[in-house]
Parts: C-alpha cells; sequence; structure tokens
C-alpha cells in the first residue's frame, strides 16, 4: 500500500526533497515530490539516509494524526507510571490500596479516591507517581499487543511467606520483553515467616539481580499491611524515573492512551485517558481509537471535575459518541469533521478487517471438512 509522499518522508527526516529522489533512483524507483511510496520503501530510504524508521500505523500516516516530533527544548519533566505486577495473592491490589494511602495531596483535599484504571501520588516532597491500578499481566499484555506501552516502571511483589512462583517468573519476562525495568517489592514482611533473603537468591536464578548480589535491580521490603517500606519503595520508583529521564512536552495538543472504559448509565460512554504529551482541555475535539467526541468534562482520580490534564496524569473523559477500547490512542484533532473523517476511515477499516477474519474462518471450517 502507498502510504507516504516523497515530500512528507523528506520532512520527517528534514533532509532536502531532492536528496530523497535520487535516494530513490538509486533504488531503481522514479518518483516525484508529490508522489506516494510504500512503507517498505520508505524504510529503505530511511536507512540509506543514516536515520532509524519508525513505522506508525497506515491510518495515522494517511490521516496525518501522528504528530510531529517535540523539540527538545519544550520538553518537561513528567510522573513515572507504573504497573503493579505479581503472582496471585501476593498482595498486588493491597499495594495499590497501600500506596493510594499515601497521597498527601488527596488526604488535603479531603477527597475519596474513584476507581478510574489509574491513580496518582503526591508525595511529601511534591514528586508525583501514577499508577495503573489494574493490577496483573493481562492487561500489561493486552495493550502491549495492541501496540500501547504506557509503563515506564514495573513494581514486581513477590510475598516473602511464598516466594517466586509461576506468574512471577511470566511477569518477569513480560517486563523484559517490554524493556521496562524492574522494581522488586518483596511484601508481607510483616509476617514471622517472611524470607527475604530467599526471595533474593530464587530471583537471581530467573537472572534479575538485585543491588545486594551485585546487580543493578532495586528491591524493596515492604508491607502492605502495615505501611512498612511504601516511603522507601516510591523513592526506588524516583530514582528509576530520574534514570530514565522521563520528559513530555505539556504545551501541545494532547495525546494518550486509553487504559480503561465503560459504558456508564448517567453519564454516557467514559474513558479513562493517560495523557503521553500535551495538555487535554475541556472543549478539545478528541478521536479515541474508532471513537471520537468533544470533551464534556474532565473528570481526576478522586472524582472531582478540572479544567486540564497534562502528561502522565489519569483522568476521565466524557463526551465521546462510543465506548472505546483499552490500549486505543486518544488524539486532539482540529475539527469535527476532521474527528469524524478519523473515525468513519478506522470502523471502516474495522468492518474490513472483520469481514477478512470471517472470510478465512470459514475456508478454514471449509478445509478442516475435507
Ligand atoms: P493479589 O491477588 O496479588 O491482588 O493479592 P491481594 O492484595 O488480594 O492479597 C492477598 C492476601 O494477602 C489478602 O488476604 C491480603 O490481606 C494479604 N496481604 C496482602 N499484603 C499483605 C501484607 O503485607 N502482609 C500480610 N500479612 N498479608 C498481606
Ligand atoms: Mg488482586
Amino acid at each position: 500500500p502507498e502510504v507516504i509522499t516523497v515530500q512528507e518522508l523528506a520532512n520527517r527526516m528534514a533532509e532536502r526533497g531532492a536528496d530523497v529522489i535520487k535516494t530513490l533512483m538509486k533504488m531503481g524507483v522514479m518518483a516525484t515530490i508529490t508522489q506516494t511510496i510504500d512503507a517498505d520503501t520508505a524504510e529503505l530510504v530511511v536507512t540509506e539516509l543514516g536515520h532509524r524508521p519508525h513505522r506508525v500505523s497506515e491510518a495515522d500516516v494517511e490521516l496525518g494524526v501522528i504528530g510531529d516530533q517535540d523539540r527538545t527544548e519544550d520538553l518537561r519533566p513528567r510522573p513515572p507510571v507504573v504497573t503493579v505486577m505479581g503472582h496471585v495473592d501476593h498482595g498486588k491490589t493491597s499495594l495499590l490500596d497501600a500506596l493510594r494511602h499515601t497521597d498527601v495531596a488527596g488526604r488535603e483535599a479531603g477527597g475519596i479516591t474513584q476507581h478510574i484504571g489509574a491513580y496518582q501520588v503526591q508525595l511529601p516532597s511534591g514528586s508525583k507517581i501514577t499508577f495503573i491500578d489494574t493490577p496483573g499481566h493481562a492487561a500489561f499484555t493486552e495493550m502491549r499487543a495492541r501496540g500501547a506501552t504506557v509503563t515506564d516502571v514495573v513494581v514486581l511483589v513477590v510475598a516473602a511467606d511464598d516466594g517466586v512462583m509461576p506468574q512471577t517468573v511470566e511477569a518477569i519476562r513480560h517486563a523484559k520483553a517490554a524493556k521496562v525495568p524492574i522494581i522488586v517489592a518483596i511484601n508481607k514482611c510483616d509476617l514471622p515467616q517472611a524470607k527475604a533473603e530467599r526471595v533474593r537468591n530464587e530471583l537471581l536464578q530467573h537472572d534479575l539481580v538485585v543491588e545486594d548480589m551485585g546487580g543493578e535491580v532495586l528491591d524493596v521490603e515492604v508491607s502492605a499491611k502495615t505501611g512498612k517500606g511504601l516511603d522507601r519503595l516510591e523513592e526506588a520508583i524516583l530514582l528509576q524515573a530520574e534514570i530514565l529521564e522521563l520528559k513530555a512536552n505539556p504545551e501541545r495538543p494532547a495525546e494518550g492512551t486509553i487504559v480503561e472504559a465503560k459504558l456508564d448509565k448517567g453519564r454516557g460512554p467514559v474513558g479513562t485517558v493517560l495523557i503521553r504529551r500535551g495538555t487535554l482541555r475541556v472543549g478539545d475535539i478528541v478521536v479515541a481509537g474508532s471513537e471520537w467526541g468533544r470533551v464534556r468534562a474532565l473528570v481526576n482520580d478522586r472524582g472531582q471535575a478540572v479544567d486540564e490534564a497534562g502528561p502522565a496524569t489519569p483522568v476521565e473523559v466524557l463526551g465521546l459518541t462510543g465506548v472505546p477500547l483499552a490500549g486505543d490512542d486518544l488524539a486532539v484533532v482540529g475539527t469535527e469533521a476532521r474527528a469524524r473523517e478519523i473515525t468513519e476511515y478506522r470502523q471502516r477499516k474495522k468492518r474490513e478487517a472483520q469481514a477478512a477474519q470471517q472470510a478465512r474462518g470459514s475456508l478454514e471450517q471449509m478445509f478442516s471438512k475435507i
């Protein structure tokens, strides 16, 4: 499929159009500046000119949804986004609850935290951490399968009385595959039968080497029950975030990822979006997957209406025409007409894909009978 014009490709690489045309000619492709070339050819040109190719989805290129790169001077530090993973009953939910109660801003405001799929904690130092409130590997892998990587840091929960178990190993595998750094929270350290040292040894056997053992993985002994070590866990997360130099441009139209979505009886379609870059505001026209809408209201993790939300902030978006999917991209677009055009295109693509799958299904059925 033809996906990008020579001009656009040149712009993206900050190369002259003439140089792109010359490179194409060397490859035996004759093209003018306004002509479109396919993804494979484009990738070859990009490599040939000494750049690193980065493919975005066809629809986004065609529709120009994916914005340009931000300039370094526009980038500002942003909070880290954390996902908690670990074996069943090792205390993921308890830990998420306990961490939520360390939020000083919420305590001051006297607000009750709402479950919206993610929440943000403000530490006494003023630093913030965003937690994805849907523990477990399913959410992580499903989002990743859909091309969404929202997580900066994985907190791996291992119960000190139980040690490394199958889902612990699976979580390590997922985090490593996604190249997301792991911080180990050795939980239930309040129990007399807790054996933190044994956990560190078992982790070593899965190539997770903690600092004490000469490695680089941070580990913290905690108790979700007593609150022990939670401050140190948060410090470890911030330390890891510092190493990662997490930054985003807050001064641009917002882009984010849907982490949870539902149809609310009273409020209609509601999507929780985690802002990646830019600032989302009430009144913005957004596209989320194959749905769109004008933002009617934004609701934070304490159930309060807010006017705007910046990078790494989770916020509920009201005003969508339908329910998007977890992992869908959300982006602000200029006009309603544009939003309709994009979502109609995506819905058509979706129908086509479904039809193709059905056709494949019936073919397979046919063959299975032979
Ligand atoms: P999840 O399946 O990983 O989400 O685990 P849960 O948070 O549901 O916890 C499983 C069980 O362990 C529950 O009965 C919790 O009360 C208990 N639990 C969780 N954290 C701690 C802890 O730090 N100490 C003790 N003693 N029990 C804990
Ligand atoms: Mg749980």
